[in-house]
C-alpha cells in the first residue's frame, strides 16, 4: 500500500482544505411576486421565470 512519505504540515493541510467550506446559496427576488428563489429557476411560488408564468400554480 503507498504510503505518504511525510507528515502533512498545517500548511498544506490549510491549502488543501481552502476549498472545502460551504458557499451560502443565492437568492433573489421574484420579478413578479417579490418572493425569494433561486437564480436561473423557476419561482416556486407564482410559476414565473423571465416575465411569463411557464407553470400554472394552484387554485
Ligand atoms: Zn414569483
Amino acid at each position: 500500500m503507498a504510503v505518504p512519505k511525510r507528515k502533512t504540515s498545517p500548511s498544506r493541510r490549510g491549502m488543501r482544505r481552502s476549498h472545502d467550506s460551504l458557499r451560502v446559496e443565492a437568492y433573489q427576488e421574484c420579478s413578479n411576486c417579490g418572493e425569494l428563489k433561486r437564480p436561473h429557476n423557476l419561482c416556486d411560488a407564482c410559476g414565473h421565470y423571465n416575465g411569463r408564468e411557464v407553470v400554472a400554480v394552484g387554485a
